[in-house]
């Protein structure tokens, strides 16, 4: 199994001359499995590219069968998701896969991303049959010979992690979450940062243990962790409260579950590639054992 990655930003694309080696486009990944599936884990920018080159194949003849798991719907995962090109083409199926709501349905978020006065064409209008499936964190299911599991992640409003297993190989995507120390993400606006020495609730530290336990048993195994490493600590330190990591968090969960790879993922929109470079030299001159790679845009990765 392979990845290739087309967008490893965060938060809103940023094309240009600061950018330009690891790229601008937001999160997209395709896991490329042995067994011919087309899977694809999030639709940020980087997936208007993918679906152009899948067109070259099943999807331009309306015989695509696209498989798209979601971590959360957030704009940087879902904003390219309009210009997905094998959603245009009759014949061809979408299943789109994302954790269930209590409030609300997964087409009807995909679909009020699209309306009127947002975008031109409505999402009732594409001429792929489309599916959705809402998920809870914990359950596993198979795409073709793939095994895909998932897990809860902590991120406002809630994101899912997942872990994708082939013929005994897998690997795990973890993005976008916050380390699972001092402050719990889940339905409520946190606009401030808590205040230095303040400690979550008991209820609440055990739900983050909680949590983590179950991402790192789904990390475990895996010959590659893809991570969500948008912050430096000291950025972190700042901003605990937006529900993202920096490498140190990424490398604490890789050892806890045993990973000897790590890919740093979802780059902030501001960090340029001079940024990155220094940022993966600091990572990896901490941790000589790891394999530490910076995600690339259309970057290869055997699993
Ligand atoms: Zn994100
Ligand atoms: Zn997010």
């Amino acid at each position: 199994m392979r990845l290739k990655l087309w967008g490893v930003r965060g938060s809103i694309p940023v094309p240009g001359v600061t950018t330009i080696r690891y790229g601008g486009n937001t999160s997209c990944v395709q896991v490329l499995p042995e067994d011919g599936t087309i899977l694809v884990i999030d639709a940020g920018t980087g997936i208007r590219k993918l679906g152009k080159r899948l067109m070259q194949s099943a999807c331009g003849r309306g015989q695509g069968d696209v498989h798209l798991l979601i971590s959360h719907t957030h704009w940087d995962h879902i904003q390219g998701l309009p210009f997905f090109a094998p959603l245009y083409r009759e014949g061809n199926r979408v299943t789109v896969y994302a954790r269930g709501r209590e409030d609300t349905h997964l087409d009807v978020v995909l679909k009020s991303a699209t309306k009127d006065p947002y975008f031109p064409v409505p999402f009732d209008a594409v001429q792929a049959e489309t599916a959705y499936r809402e998920l809870r964190e914990g359950e596993s299911f198979y795409i073709g010979a793939c095994k895909v599991s998932c897990a809860r992640l902590n991120h406002p409003w809630i994101a899912l992690g997942y872990r994708v297993e082939e013929a005994g190989r897998a690997f795990t995507y973890i993005s976008d979450t916050a380390p699972f120390s001092d402050v719990l993400l889940e339905h409520d606006f946190i606009s401030s940062p808590p205040t230095p020495g303040d400690r979550p609730s008991p209820e609440n530290v055990a739900k983050l243990r909680q949590m983590e336990r179950a991402l790192v048993d789904l990390c475990r195994g895996c010959s590659l962790l893809v991570f969500d490493t948008m912050f430096t600590d000291e950025e972190y330190r700042q901003r605990p409260h937006w529900g993202h990591s920096s490498p140190a968090h990424a490398l604490a969960i890789a050892r806890k579950a045993g990973v000897g790879r790590l890919v740093l993922f979802h780059h902030a929109p501001n960090r340029t590639d001079d940024q990155v470079d220094q940022i993966l030299a600091e990572t990896r001159g901490g941790a000589p054992d790891m394999e530490i790679i910076a995600a690339t845009e259309m970057a290869e990765l055997e699993v």
